[in-house]
């Protein structure tokens, strides 16, 4: 068999695919970055008649070439929170105004296989536009975000994706320094807000792309 890594993948991402409807999300099927790109703007965007965009705490969405495309994207009240030009204060306000986008792209921790998705938090801000505001959310997810069950998901992110976003984005904490994470009291603290999204409500409002690609952290 060619691409047996992909095979595998394809097949427990459709049976994912499946658990996640039943938990009333929208799902999408991309083999890579790029096709999941090409699904946001193909069809999601174009089907929600989106007139505001936002984004945040997601490197799998600037990965996906999707930040490229959407920055300067004419057609759309864009709210970009990752303009390096804008002060700290300005983009703090779009943040907020994100919360009323008609859409907002972000990324997950981990999509658990009884379909449910698991995040942790600094600002707070992708966590509750994924719980409440922004009128649809996308979630790009790579395969190596798949774990079992909702402790795995709280292992993963404290055992690994915390410790590297607080390397990648310079934070002067112990796991920064160790790679463990020793609960710390720093104020460059990145973990402070969980969520568990079991469904979403309402349904649909949540679109999940799977990706058959590793993609962020
Ligand atoms: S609680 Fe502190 S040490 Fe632990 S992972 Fe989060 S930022 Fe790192």
């Amino acid at each position: 068999m060619d691409k047996p890594i992909e095979n595998y993948w394809q097949l427990r991402l459709k049976d994912l695919k499946e658990i996640l409807e039943d938990n009333n999300f929208e799902v999408f099927i991309a083999s890579s970055g790029d096709e999941a790109k090409n699904i946001v703007l193909e069809e999601i965007v174009p089907k929600i008649g989106a007139k505001s965009v936002s984004w945040g705490g997601s490197m799998t969405f600037t990965a996906s070439g999707l930040y490229d495309a959407l920055k300067d994207h004419p057609g759309l009240e864009v709210l970009d929170t990752y303009d390096k030009k804008a002060s700290p204060e300005e983009i703090m306000a779009r943040r907020r105004q994100a919360l009323l986008a008609d859409l907002f792209i972000t990324g997950a921790n981990a999509v658990t296989e009884t379909g449910k998705l698991v995040n942790l938090d600094m600002i707070g801000n992708r966590v509750a536009a994924i719980t409440f505001g922004p009128r649809n959310v996308v979630i790009l997810a790579g395969r190596n975000k798949i774990v079992p069950d909702v402790e795995e998901a709280m292992v993963r992110i404290k055992e690994y994706t915390a410790p590297t976003n607080a390397m990648r984005l310079d934070k002067k904490t112990p796991c920064a320094k160790t790679s463990y994470c020793e609960e710390c009291k720093s104020p460059d603290r990145i973990c402070n807000h969980w969520t568990i999204t079991e469904k979403s409500f309402p349904k649909g409002r949540i679109k999940v792309v799977l990706v058959n690609e590793a993609l962020g952290i």
